[in-house]
């Protein structure tokens, strides 16, 4: 059994659970854009909390699919800075970890 075998099903099962969030983030961003800029323009902060839910949701992809590569190229587990084993305990908080909590 390869050793990652338990974290990237969670990491893969976590990818298409925060695409599916960005998708519904993009569904609301797109509705009101039917209006003039004016009106657009007072639901601005609206918009700005949901480009920040996508913009969050974008970064954690980015962090998942790293994490997915270093699984297999066989780097995962291990701290991008200091080179230790990252503890079980972490990865399994934060799955995409690339740093031990020292270096974080
Ligand atoms: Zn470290």
């Amino acid at each position: 059994m390869p050793k990652w075998k338990k974290q990237k099903e969670i990491l893969t099962a976590r990818l298409q659970e925060v695409d599916k969030r960005i998708h519904e983030v993009e569904d609301q961003l797109e509705e009101p854009h039917s209006k003039d800029f004016e009106d657009f323009a007072k639901e601005t902060e609206d918009t700005e909390v949901l480009e920040g839910l996508g913009l969050a949701g974008q970064r954690e992809i980015a962090a998942i699919n790293a994490a997915l590569g270093r699984i297999e190229d066989g780097s995962y587990g291990i701290c991008a800075k200091c080179g230790d084993d990252i503890s079980a305990a972490r990865l399994e908080a934060v799955p995409y970890a690339a740093l031990c909590r020292n270096c974080a």
